[in-house]
C-alpha cells in the first residue's frame, strides 16, 4: 500500500462500546461493529483502544461557490458558500466526479491533499466574505462532529451550514444534525432498492427517510438525481422517483443533474439533453412544481416559475442568479406561496 498523507484522528461522535473492546459505529446505517484497530467501511471512522475517532476534521477544498452550484435553488439565491470537502463516502459509486475525494482509503494511489480544518478560522473567513458555509464534493454525513462545530462557531455570527449529502444516516445521526443544518441538499440515485444498491453498495430507504426526517426536523431540503446510464435514466425509472418525491411534498426542489463520464463510467456517454427534456416532463407530469436541469436546457431549465401563473419570478444563469422577484415568499403578480427560504 502506497503512503499517503493521512488526515488526523480525533474522537467522533456516535460510537458504542460493546464491552468486549469493540466498538458500533451508529452514524451511517452499515453500523459497522469495529474490533480494535479496525477501519469501517467508510475508511474515515476507526476503533482506537476501544474509542470510536473520525478523520473529519480536514477538506480537501475552501474555496467560495455560488449557492446555485450546490444546487440550492429555493435558498437565498445569489449568496454565496465557503465549501469544505472532509474525506470519504459511504457510497461507491462507479461514476462518481469526485472520487479522489469521496474514495479516500478505497484507492490506494489516491493521495489526501487536504489540510486540517481549524472551525475557528474558517468561520471567520466565511464571516469576512459575507458566506455561509458548506459541506460538498464528498459526504458530509461522514463528518457530523466537523459540522458540529461549524454550527456552533458560525450562529454567534448569524451563519448558516448547508450539506450537499448521499442522506445515508441513521435515524440518530440525522436527529444529531439537524439543529446545525439550515439546508441539505440530497441526492437519490435510484427509484428502486435493487438498482440504488447496484449503483452505490448500500440500501435506498434509509435515503428516503432522510429525506422526510430533515423536513420533519425543519431542515429545507432539495433532491439531486444523477441520470446514471441503467440506474435513473429512463422516463419509468424517474417517473418512479418523481413519484416518491411529489408524495412527500410536490413543491420540493428536484434537480436533474446531467451524467457526465468519469470514474470507472469514464466510457459511458453524456446524458442527451432531449433525455433530460423528457426527464422534467415526466416530472411534472406526476406532480413536481420545481423541476431543474442546471446548465444542458438553458435557461428555461434553470428558472423558478410561480407554480400558479407561471411567472418566471427567479432567472438563473450557469450559477449565479440574474433575476429575483419573489417578495415575501410569493409570487408578486398572483400572490401564490413558493415555498423556499428566499431572503436573510
Ligand atoms: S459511518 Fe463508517 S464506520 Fe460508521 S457505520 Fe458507516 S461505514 Fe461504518
Amino acid at each position: 500500500m502506497s503512503a499517503r498523507p493521512a488526515p488526523s484522528w480525533r474522537p467522533a461522535l456516535l460510537g458504542v462500546p460493546a464491552g468486549d473492546g469493540t466498538v458500533r459505529c451508529e452514524l451511517c446505517p452499515f453500523r459497522c461493529r469495529l474490533p480494535e484497530g479496525a477501519l469501517g467501511s467508510c475508511r474515515v471512522r476507526r476503533n482506537r483502544r476501544g474509542t470510536l475517532e473520525t478523520a473529519s476534521f480536514s477538506t480537501a477544498v475552501a474555496h467560495l461557490d455560488a449557492i446555485e452550484r450546490k444546487p440550492f435553488y429555493h435558498v437565498r439565491p445569489g449568496s454565496r458558500v465557503l465549501t469544505l470537502a472532509p474525506p470519504g463516502c459511504t457510497f461507491r459509486c462507479d461514476y462518481c466526479v469526485n472520487h479522489r475525494l469521496s474514495q479516500y482509503g478505497r484507492e490506494d494511489d489516491v493521495p489526501w491533499t487536504g489540510e486540517t480544518a481549524d472551525p475557528a478560522a474558517l468561520v471567520a473567513r466565511a464571516a469576512a466574505e459575507g458566506a455561509d458555509l458548506a459541506l460538498s464534493y464528498s459526504e458530509p454525513g461522514l463528518a457530523p462532529e466537523l459540522t458540529l462545530e461549524l454550527a456552533e462557531l458560525a450562529r454567534a455570527e448569524r451563519i448558516r451550514v448547508l450539506w450537499k449529502s448521499n442522506g445515508f444516516l441513521t435515524p440518530r445521526a440525522v436527529d444529531l444534525v439537524a439543529p446545525a443544518l439550515d439546508a441539505v441538499n440530497i441526492d437519490v440515485k435510484a427509484a428502486d432498492e435493487a438498482a440504488h444498491r447496484r449503483l452505490t453498495g448500500a440500501s435506498l430507504r434509509p435515503v428516503l427517510d432522510a429525506v422526510e426526517r430533515f423536513r420533519a426536523a425543519g431542515v429545507w431540503v432539495e433532491v439531486s438525481t444523477p441520470l446514471v446510464p441503467g440506474c435513473a435514466d429512463s422516463p419509468e425509472r424517474l417517473g418512479a422517483i418523481a413519484r416518491g418525491l411529489a408524495a412527500v411534498d410536490p413543491a420540493m426542489p428536484w434537480h436533474l443533474l446531467r451524467f457526465t463520464p468519469d470514474f470507472r463510467m469514464a466510457r459511458a456517454l453524456p446524458t442527451p439533453p432531449e433525455q433530460l427534456r423528457r426527464a422534467v416532463d415526466a416530472a411534472r407530469e406526476r406532480g413536481l412544481r420545481f423541476v431543474y436541469v442546471e446548465r444542458a436546457l438553458g435557461e428555461a431549465g434553470r428558472s423558478t416559475a410561480c407554480p400558479d401563473c407561471g411567472t418566471v419570478l427567479v432567472r438563473r444563469g450557469v450559477w449565479r442568479t440574474l433575476e429575483h422577484r419573489i417578495a415575501d415568499g410569493a409570487c408578486p403578480g398572483c400572490g401564490a406561496v413558493v415555498p423556499g427560504r428566499w431572503r436573510e
